[in-house]
This record gives structure tokens, sequence and C-alpha cells, in this order.
């Protein structure tokens, strides 16, 4: 459920038409529901609370200062994977003792940033990072909370290219060599030991591999403790999905039930680190027609966002619906939906019946809230696009548009290339 809804076939973000919003701010835009954040924030969240638990909203799928304030104002933390994220997240006023630190290559000078900042826990994710991880504590006499992420071995019956707990993938410790490892990490004098995590993958839309990896976990936290470790957290990560198209997922409640079922008597916090489930349908890409081509064996709308703005549907092939900002009743056709990036692979939605479009209409790509904004680029020198967060009958630009001159900050051109050196052949020699 999101309030993004129509009223005489026009299409509304809360109380506000979204072509108001187009018409201040130009498209392409983001736009994100305030009460939509809010509340699926928040039916996550109490979904759990009847379990001791920290819901660390999962800050890569959207990273915009205004929607983590508005998290960490409603007593969420962040679940961070760079220095960058880090940053952002001080600097939103995220409490830095609900900030957990995932990811495959954390640098040194990161790890650092963070034991500085005093975050809860570290999710190591291999030995040689758990040894610079130690390394850096003592170098800067702090003590790093460690917890290792497991890989539990469970297929999550998603896409490929975002299941990350199975054997073959990149992602965290096997669960078999897990103990050893954690004896390792319980003899060095920079860390403490305080967690097991895991994160098995993402648009996860069952609630049954979610329950097989916290058993692999329980069995872990068990060896654990009986070798005399204090084992105070278990990190689930996120994952749960949401819909896009016809998908099914769980309801929070129904996850929660089910964890809240396996953890009984363990006596840990719980962490979650949902991202999508929050985000993802809390947010639409605005974009116009520019042209309609209509070859022999295929309508085009070709809009003026790409693949550098919204890259899931190029990347993973992903779905996601398409709705006219208004509802003319025009005819249904079947039609590629496309940017002006020069790449094939540039789409947003291919074969999609929808109204036919003219120049000048305006479109709303769905379900764009997670993995969005964040995972753009400025390819084709496309500058980004603005956010907009609307509450109520107003709307806030929480990101603004970037210009021409954002694109080439920080290049510079060596002497040898000065634009003021006359350009051989030109105003030469005459
Ligand atoms: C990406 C990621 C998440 C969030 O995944 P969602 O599917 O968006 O909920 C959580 N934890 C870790 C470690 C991640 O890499």
């Amino acid at each position: 459920m999101h309030h993004f809804q129509y009223m005489d076939n026009v299409l509304y973000a809360e109380d506000v038409p979204v072509a108001a919003i187009a018409r201040k701010v130009g498209t392409p835009f983001y736009l994100y529901s305030h009460a939509t954040l809010t509340r699926h924030f928040k039916a996550f969240d109490e979904a759990f609370a009847n379990i001791r638990h920290l819901t660390c909203f999962s800050m890569k799928s959207n990273s915009n200062m205004a929607i983590l304030r508005l998290f960490a104002l409603m007593g969420g933390g962040v679940d961070i994977v760079s220095g960058g994220e880090l940053y952002r997240a001080l600097k939103a006023g995220v409490d830095p003792s609900k900030i957990v630190y995932s990811g495959v290559g954390k640098e040194a000078a990161d790890l650092e940033y963070a034991l500085e900042s005093g975050i809860l826990m570290f999710n190591a994710e291999s030995a040689q990072e758990i040894q610079i991880l130690n390394d850096t504590a003592e170098r800067v006499g702090r003590r790093a909370r460690v917890a290792i992420r497991v890989n539990p071995d469970v297929d999550p019956k998603t896409h490929p290219y975002i299941s990350t707990g199975l054997k073959e993938n990149k992602f965290g410790i096997d669960i078999q060599e897990a103990v050893r490892h954690y004896s390792v990490a319980a003899g060095l004098k920079g860390l403490t030991v305080v967690g097991v995590s895991c994160h098995i993958g993402s648009q996860i839309t069952r609630v049954s591999p979610f329950v097989d990896a916290l058993n692999k976990l329980k069995e872990l936290i068990e060896g654990l403790r009986g070798i005399g470790l204090g084992i105070q957290y278990v990190d689930l990560g996120g994952g749960l999905g949401i819909t896009y198209d016809k998908e099914a997922p769980p309801h929070p409640r129904d996850y929660a039930r089910a964890i809240g079922r396996e953890l009984k008597g363990l006596d840990v916090t719980l962490i979650l680190e949902p991202g999508r489930v929050i985000v993802g349908n809390a947010g639409i890409l605005v974009t116009k027609v520019l042209y309609t081509k209509i070859k022999q064996e295929k309508i085009f709308f070709v809009v003026d966002s790409a693949m550098n703005d919204l890259m899931r549907p190029s990347l993973y092939n992903s779905y996601h619906a398409i709705q006219p900002v208004t509802i003319r009743g025009r005819e249904t056709v079947r039609a590629d939906v496309v940017g002006p990036v020069c790449e094939s692979g540039d789409f947003l939605a291919r074969g999609r019946e929808m109204e036919m479009q003219e120049p000048g209409d305006l479109v709303a790509v769905m379900s764009a809230g997670a993995y969005g904004f964040s995972m753009s680029s400025t390819y084709n020198s496309r500058p980004r696009v603005c956010e907009v967060m609307v509450k109520g009958e107003r709307f806030y630009t929480i990101r603004e548009r970037e210009g021409f001159e954002d694109l080439i900050r920080g290049e510079k051109l060596p002497d040898f290339l000065a634009v003021d050196r006359a350009v051989q052949g030109q105003g030469e020699g005459q």
C-alpha cells in the first residue's frame, strides 16, 4: 500500500497532483511520500514490538539525508556499507550506537572512522578483515564490537544478482568455518565478539529462507556459547521483498511472527536491516515523454529519464509498473519505454501494455524508492535528477537537480592541455 493514487484520472502523491510538482521542479524527478515512508517503517518496526530488536535501515537502498533523518526520528538505526554512508548517517543525526557496518571490502580508513564514531557493531566478512579491524582498533585505542557475517548457504529463490547467502556468493564466511574464525577473533585484544550476522539476499518473497538461515545461526550460537563466547546480537540482515508486479511477499507481521517463534529462549537482541521493504513502494520516478517512435515492429516511448537514473531494469531486467500521470482514455498499445542513453540496454519497460502516450505527457515509474536514486549515475553526462518529498498538501525538494557544472566538478586540465592555449591549426601561421 502506498499513497500514489488516482483521483478523477489524475495521479496524486498524497494530496498533491503529481503534474503540479512536475510543473514546479521539472522532469525527471524522484518523488517520495512521507506518509508511506512513515507507515512502512512503523509497520516493520512495530511487527517486532514483542521482540528485543533494533531496526537498522539499509541505507544503500536510499541514502537521502531527509529519509535517514525521518527514520532516525522514529528511533531507527542504519546499516552502512561504506565510510561515505557513515558520513551521511551521522550528518542526518543517526545515533552511532544504532549503526551496524556490513560489506565485503571495508577499508582500514573507513574502519577507523567507524571506530572513532562509536558504532554498534562491525559485521566482519573475512579472516583478513578481522585482523585489520583488530589492528585498527588497537592503533586507535578502542575495542571493536564484532559479529561475523556467516554465509548460511540457503537459497533465497530470488534473482541471482541479489542472492548473497549461497556458498558460491562472495559474501560472508562459510558457516562451517565460522567457529574457527570466532575463536581467532575472541583472542584478539582489539575486538569484542558480540554477535552473529547474515544477509541472504534481496527481494525475497517467502518466509522460509529466513527461518532456514536463522536455524543455522541458532546452531552456531549454541556452539559459540559452548566455547564461552557471549553472543548478544543476532543480525538477520534485510531482504524482505515487495510487490512490483504480481509478487505476494509476506507482510512484516508474518515475517516477525516466524522469526519470533524461532528466537524463543535465545536471549539475544535481534538486528534487522530492511531496505527495499521500507522505501521501495514509497517512491516513484516521474518522467516526461519526449518522442513516440512508431516503427513497423514496435512502439517506443522515448522518455527523459534513462538507465543512469533508474538502473534496475537494465541491470536486473526488473519490472517496474509504468502509469500515466493523467489517464486520458486513449487506446491501449504495447510499447517499450526507453531513455535517451546510447545503449540498447537502456529501457525502463519492455513490451508493456499501456495507454498511448504523446510527447509532453508524464508517466510515473512505480516502486522506484529503493535502489533508484542511490544507484544512479551521470552516464552520458546526464546530471542527476532531483528528489522531492511530499507530505500532505506540501512538497519539499530534498535534493536539488544537478546542473552541467556539477558534471565537471573536480575535473582538471593539465597545463599542456589548458583551454587558453591556442589550438593548433587555428589562428596560427596565417
Ligand atoms: C543490501 C543489504 C540489505 C538490504 O537489503 P533489502 O533487500 O533492501 O532489504 C541489508 N543488509 C545487507 C548486508 C545488505 O547488503
